[in-house]
């Protein structure tokens, strides 16, 4: 059993991953968020570290 099994969201496409095999992480305001594929790292730089279709 592992101790580090926590599921986090994508929080780009939604996806639950595995923060132990995420694509891609972000360290961002003391936050770190994880993606399932660079690609998803990169929306998220290009939204202005948020979440697609989050603007405020
Ligand atoms: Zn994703």
């Amino acid at each position: 059993m592992s101790m580090t099994s926590e599921k986090v969201t994508d929080p780009i496409c939604g996806m639950s991953i595995d923060p132990a095999t995420a694509a891609a992480t972000i360290e961002h305001d003391g936050t770190t968020y994880y993606f399932c594929s660079q690609g998803c790292a990169d929306t998220f730089v290009a939204n202005g570290y948020t979440g697609a279709h989050q603007a405020k």
